[in-house]
Order: structure tokens, then sequence, then C-alpha cells
């Protein structure tokens, strides 16, 4: 099939109780990875590039390293997301450039403004065919250009939910609970630790999400910035020459409650990247004389294949939903 958007996707994770993994690709190994292992658990999935990997790796070849995997898997539906955009070009650019669900993210700038910016997108994409995620709330974190100080970051008012949805027409909203971009999500200050000395996160608002809901039923809500981190990527890391102290995500358990209420997309990037680069390094430790790139991004692209499948089964519960 070709690419989709989103809309039937999430209607089916809405009604099932699951979510779909949005997860960040930057070059062939990544795009790779992600898709066989959504092709192997028959799961439908979202690719997502970010403004910082059009940067990187230029739009065309992001583009048509998508279009490989949808040739190369034609039996699950995907999609091609813009992460983050930040301005009405940037989206324009997007949907007239082939993807099929944009994102404008105009949660740093007043309600109206937000409003304003929000529907100006919506009325291009729905004019094309494609669909749009907003955001309400800001989250903590670093994620490419996004950059929020750990103390600005502000939980979503789910009193301005139905206003915000009702006057842009978005199709899906990212809301603020909890979660927060990057692999040091929450200082010491925010934690507390549990027996091996590894930070525990205050846990996500279950009960902002629940309000939201309960004022937008049947609408796709999104979390950003839902890496957990996994801590055995982050001790390969620091045994083989990094040095990542405190490194910590949002536990899976909470992610796995909230993809079986109204939260239909789950945006993973960090935990790929530790996935492989931890296996980057273990490689060139265990092999000093090695010098071709297959080589270790062989096993780099295996353990983003075996990360997304924990992912859609314990995690997602996207397994068979294709
Ligand atoms: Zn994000």
């Amino acid at each position: 099939m070709a690419l989709v958007t989103s809309t039937e996707m999430f209607k089916k994770a809405y009604d099932g109780g699951y979510a779909v993994g949005a997860f960040n690709v930057n070059n062939m190994e990544i795009v790779q990875g992600i898709t066989e292992a959504a092709d192997e658990l028959k799961s439908p999935v979202i690719l997502q590039v970010s403004k910082g990997a059009r940067a990187y790796a230029n739009h065309t070849y992001l583009t048509k390293l998508v279009e490989a995997a949808v040739i190369e898997h034609p039996d699950i539906p995907i999609v091609l997301h813009l992460d983050h955009g930040d301005t009405f070009e940037l989206c324009k650019d997007c949907i007239d450039g082939g993807f099929t669900s944009v994102m404008i993210d105009a949660s740093s700038k007043s309600f109206e403004d937000n409003i304003a910016l929000t529907k100006q997108v919506v009325d291009y994409a729905h004019d094309k065919g494609v669909v749009v995620e907003a955001e309400l709330g800001t989250l903590a974190g670093i994620e490419d250009e996004v950059v929020v100080e750990a103390g600005k970051e502000a939980y979503t008012r789910p009193e301005e939910v139905e206003e915000f949805v009702s006057r842009t027409g978005c199709d899906s909203l990212a809301i603020a609970i909890g979660t927060s971009h990057g692999a040091y999500k929450f200082t010491a200050a925010q934690c507390t630790r549990n027996a091996d000395g590894v930070l525990v996160p205050p846990p996500l608002r279950f009960d902002v999400l629940e309000e939201c809901i309960k004022r937008l039923p049947g609408f796709p809500i999104v979390l950003h910035g839902s890496s957990s981190v996994p801590q055995e990527f982050v001790k390969m890391v620091n045994t083989y020459g990094g040095n990542m102290p405190d490194a910590v995500g949002i536990p899976e358990e909470q992610l796995r409650q909230a993809a079986k209420l109204a939260v239909c997309k789950i945006n993973i990037d960090s935990d790929i990247r530790l996935a492989m680069t931890g296996n980057i390094r273990k490689y060139f430790a265990e092999h000093p004389d090695h010098f071709d790139p297959r080589q270790y991004l062989k096993p780099a692209r295996q353990a983003v294949k075996d990360m997304v499948s924990h992912k859609i089964k314990n995690v997602l519960g996207s397994d068979g939903k294709a």
C-alpha cells in the first residue's frame, strides 16, 4: 500500500486500546530497523522526520528512504509525519513534498497565536488530504532545535482543549502531562532513587489526561518525549567509554497505561539513539581493528529493530493491528 494518513490508524487505536509508535528517522539503518520490526509484528507505524533530520539528511533522501520502506513492506500501513514543524512554510514544504501528516508546534506562542497558526496549517493541509497534529502545553527537555528549560514546562490546561480543537480543526493533539524530550528528562532534584541508585521520575499526570479525554471524547491524543531510556543501553554506553550519568526516561508501564486510554501516538526518539550508540560503542571496544561501517552499523540496525519490537509488543500494544 502507499503511504497513509493517520486518520484510520488512530480510530482503530482509540477503539482498540493501543497506540501507534512514532519513531524518528534520520538514516537508512533507522528506517530499516523500525519497519522490519513493524512488518514482522504486523503493526502500523509512523515514521517521523524533524526539522533537524531534514537539515542532516535532506528532505529528498528521507522521503525516498521512506518510499523504499513502503515498497519493501507493502502489508503494513506507514505514515510519513513532520515532527515539530515550527512555521507554516516548513509544514507547507512537507505537505507539498509527500508527507501524509504534519505537526505544527506553536505551543510556545500565546493561546490565540497558537490557534491562528495551527488553523492556517490545517486549512492548507486538509485541502491536500494531509492531517495535522497540534500541541497545547509545553514539555521540558531538548529535542533537536526545540529547547525548553527545566521549570519552564507547563502542563496542558484541560479547560482549553475543546476550544482549541474546535477552532483549529486539528486532527490530533499533543498534550503535556509530564513527559519530556531527550535522554535527561528529569533533574535529580525532581526524582527519587531506587535501590540501584537509578533515578525514578515523578509519575505522569493521568488526572490531566483523563480530564482532556472527558472534554474530547473519541479524539486522538499524542505523547511526545516518551522514550524510556532503557538502563541496559545507558549501562552499555557507560561501560564502553561513554559518560551519561543519570539518563532516565518515562517508565514503560505508564506509557502502556496511557496507550490503553485515548493516547493513539507515542513518540520515541532517544531510545533509538541510545540503542545504536550503545551497540556501536560495544562493537568498537570488542573489535578495535574493524573499520568497515557495515560491520558496526549492522548490530546498530539490529538493536533498533529489537528495541522497536519490544515497544510494539510491550508498550504500544500495536502488534497484529496492521
Ligand atoms: Zn516532541
